[in-house]
């Protein structure tokens, strides 16, 4: 099997799994109880707290974990939305956004807030102008990708933070895409809130995190116990939790290794398809764009039929996003940056991991010619 499918989700690091491993056996106990054995899960815990803090110049105490991307999603915007619609209650995003945040904007539309959805360009990228230009007195956030988990394109978030800042509205962004592709500082992008997802850099599913930014009080979001300081009651996900740490310090560890290295098979992956595929067409900016994606249309080409055939020949690719695996209409970002008719149809977003090799970008080259052959 060639798993290219790494925006759906990455394999576990075995280093991950081994941290895990005590977690998930003997050493069971709860991180809230005060004896010893407890206070030994929770150090762990707060370790990884720190593991990920470090990653994105953060301190540990503005880390809090979530069961994954979308949660964080959820918490970030619909807690800054409780927490200021005494102020306003208009919300700016984009058009492009994942599920995790369109869908919570559709929701706090129905509660009575506005949303902008911005526009993006042919290449997939909000105008910073635009958005100023969106900014209402009531406007109390704006909530803006990292990078775009369909076309892998990166939005200017520098200079998104330094308009949040001058008009002083929060700055939201789901960087569960770009986080361990991309070198990310929240201070120097002047970010308050950031989500990430585990499952995404080599962690388990179903654990993620929020950074919130020092002062920024957002009110709880699951209510019961005293875990994460009040915000985010139940049982934490030790093992989940450790894991993600720990993936997040092997990820900063070879990130200079593993982006060179995924960029230099995506780029030989580009140019392979361009030149067995001369009609083909690759969405989104290639400059402005996470190392690991190559979203590309095949004129009058059902992704859905290649999608099934790529699968006979092993090899994991996606049609559009997995988000979109169920439904037939062309996502909202394809339609977005306005692929043409004769395309939208016929596209595969492929994601490259560190353990992809060229030999398998050869094989899926060689499967993808004989079946798109077999069409013609
Ligand atoms: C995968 C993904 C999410 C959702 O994360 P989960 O942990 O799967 O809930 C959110 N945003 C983006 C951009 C993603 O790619």
């Amino acid at each position: 099997m060639i798993y290219f499918d790494h925006a759906a989700t990455t394999p576990v690091y075995p280093e991950v799994f081994e941290e895990m491993k005590p977690f998930l056996k003997d050493c069971y106990a709860n991180p809230s109880s005060s004896y010893e054995f407890g206070q030994d899960a929770k150090e762990m815990m707060d370790r990884a707290r720190g593991q990920i803090a470090k990653t994105i110049g953060a301190k540990a105490d503005e880390i809090y974990f979530t069961a994954g991307g979308t949660e964080a999603d959820n918490q970030a915007l619909i807690g800054t939305a409780e927490m200021l619609q005494k102020k306003g209650r208009h919300i700016i995003t984009s058009m492009i956004e994942h599920p995790g945040v369109l869908k919570t904007c559709e929701y706090l539309e129905k509660r009575g807030f506005q949303i902008t959805y911005l526009p993006v360009d042919e290449e997939g990228i909000v105008s910073p102008e635009k958005l100023e230009e969106a900014i209402r007195e009531d406007t109390i956030l704006i909530s803006v990708m990292y990078a775009n988990n369909e076309i892998g394109t990166l939005q200017p978030i520098g200079r998104i933070g330094e308009i949040a800042k001058k008009h002083q509205i929060l700055f939201h962004t789901d960087a569960v895409q770009a986080y361990m592709h991309e070198k990310i500082d929240v201070n120097e992008k002047k970010l308050d809130l950031l989500s990430a997802s585990g499952h995404k850099f080599g962690a388990p599913k179903g654990v993620g995190f929020l950074y919130v930014k020092d002062g920024i009080m957002l009110p709880a979001f699951v209510h019961g116990g005293e875990q994460e300081k009040q915000r985010r009651a139940g049982t934490e996900n030790v093992a989940g939790i450790v894991g993600m740490g720990k993936a997040s310090s092997i990820g900063e560890k070879n990130f200079e290794k593993n982006h060179k290295k995924i960029l230099k098979l995506r780029e030989y992956l580009k140019e392979k398809l361009l030149e067995e595929f001369p009609d083909c067409r690759i969405n989104g900016s290639m400059e402005a764009r996470l190392d690991n994606n190559i979203n590309v249309s095949f004129r009058n080409l059902e992704a859905a039929s290649l999608l099934l055939l790529l699968d006979m020949d092993g090899v994991c690719v996606s049609g559009g996003s997995a988000c979109h695996a169920k439904n037939p209409n062309p996502s909202h970002v394809l339609q977005a940056i306005h692929v043409p008719e004769e395309y939208i149809r016929g596209t595969i977003r492929i994601t490259l991991g560190a353990e992809n090799t060229i030999g398998e970008i050869n094989y899926f080259i060689r499967c993808l010619k004989e079946i798109i052959l077999g069409f013609l």
